[in-house]
């Protein structure tokens, strides 16, 4: 599969709901130790849906030449 150009960036004000993570079709999200999301950048294909159900809206979709 071709690598998406965009991809998901959390910051750091999360409050670790999982909202974000129960969206994701991909699976990319986990709630790292309770405290952060964390988005595994093999899975994460930029499609926005997480950025959209965050109640704290910290997700960013960014150029994935940015976060790698
Ligand atoms: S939806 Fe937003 S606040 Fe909630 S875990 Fe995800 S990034 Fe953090
Ligand atoms: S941008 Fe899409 S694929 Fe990437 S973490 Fe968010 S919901 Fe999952």
């Amino acid at each position: 599969m071709t690598a998406s150009l965009r991809i998901a960036h959390v910051g750091k004000e999360c409050v670790a709901c999982g909202c974000c993570a129960r969206v994701c079709p991909r699976a990319a999200i986990q709630i790292a130790w309770g405290i952060s999301a964390c988005v595994d950048p093999e899975l994460c294909v930029g499609c926005r849906k997480c950025a959209q159900v965050c109640p704290a809206a910290v997700i960013d979709i960014v150029e994935r030449e940015a976060v790698l």
